[in-house]
């Protein structure tokens, strides 16, 4: 039985203050809404859906610059200024920023956008750059995710990159340290059709996990292990094994969300001086900074998009997604279907 229903809710005649509508174009489906869905509804009604582009339809009479018609994505706001954090000059870690991104904030609307209309705070949206498609706009808020978390890991011009599962998520973070200048970089992956994803987006170093790819690893970095590795399946008792693909002094870049916890060798870590940089979600600018790297064509995000499906098909899916037997990458939801 579905545990989803699909419901009609009546716009309001006047937008509060700071509100903006939106008309859904795209909704990307994610392992976050999968796992809420699972899970019975255990992250804030926002975040189910969150991954959206569409077309501005109405503006509270304060807010300018948004006009009816303007193309726009689901983003955060820039910081705050007043929060403690940026009080305190943190203003990369702003709590309103931070709340927004976790659909805590004042405001948050009271469902995502698996929806034919949405309204949001206009700090929370963001015009779509010139020559970006709806698809390639829809696909913009997971490139954010991955290119913070590149962004935060700082990585070395020249590096040995590992990318640690092909997903959606490793896909985008593979192309990021590309772009960022990786020397050589490893796609591990144990799907087969998800390496052959990789291999279309021209990474040639796509192996199942196992000791091929270990031995691979260690003849590109002269026997030492990886600069850097982004850990992007989100599997606990994955964490140990990719810490020992990483050379001594060399960075962990966590992106995929671990569901349980998990055994690590600290002592190994201590020992060999690892760099951790936990990640999650983004900041205003990561937003810019997707849609250069997917205008410019630095990273290609259509290819990742296997499916368009409409609302009343979204259980199926969602099902189909928890299954983990699926071809699916990236599904889109379209309401207007
Ligand atoms: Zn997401
Ligand atoms: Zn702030």
């Amino acid at each position: 039985m579905s545990r989803l229903t699909v419901g009609q809710e009546e716009a309001p005649a006047k937008l509060g203050p700071g509100l903006v509508e939106v008309a859904v174009t795209y909704c990307g489906i994610c392992a976050t809404d999968t796992h809420n869905y699972t899970s019975g509804g255990q992250i804030p009604a926002s975040v189910f859906g969150h991954e959206w582009t569409g077309t501005i339809t109405r503006t509270a009479e304060d807010v300018e610059g948004l006009p009816a018609g303007t193309r726009v994505i689901a983003s955060v706001g820039a910081a705050c200024g007043v929060c403690a954090m940026c009080q305190a000059g943190h203003a990369e870690h702003c709590d309103l920023a931070f709340a927004e991104a976790n659909g805590l904030a004042p405001g948050s609307p009271t469902h995502g956008a698996f929806a034919q209309s949405l309204i949001v705070t206009a700090r929370r949206v963001m015009p779509v750059l010139d020559g970006l498609s709806d698809i390639e706009a829809a696909l913009v808020e997971p490139t954010a995710v991955t290119f913070h978390a590149v962004r935060r890991t700082r990585q070395p011009l020249g590096a040995v990159v590992v990318v640690q599962g092909a997903g959606p998520i490793g896909l985008l973070a593979a192309q990021h340290a590309r772009h960022a200048g990786a020397g050589q970089l490893v796609v591990i992956e144990p799907n087969a059709q998800r390496r052959e994803a990789a291999t279309k987006l021209g990474f040639t170093d796509v192996l199942a996990p196992g000791e091929a790819a270990q031995a691979r690893v260690l003849e590109i970095s002269n026997g030492l292990g990886a600069d850097v590795l982004y850990e992007c399946t989100g599997v606990a008792a994955l964490l140990q094994p990719s810490a020992e693909l990483v050379r001594r002094g060399g960075t962990l870049s966590l992106l995929g969300f671990p569901m349980t916890d998990s055994t690590v060798s600290y002592g190994d870590w201590q020992l060999r001086e690892l760099t951790v940089i936990g990640s999650l979600a983004y900041t205003r600018d990561d937003f810019l900074g997707a849609q250069r790297a997917i205008a410019d064509g630095s990273v290609r995000v259509a290819d990742l998009h296997t499916a368009t499906i409409g609302l009343g098909d979204l259980a199926a899916m969602l099902d189909e997604l928890d299954s983990g037997k699926t071809e699916q990458a990236k599904v889109l939801l379209d309401p207007r279907r």
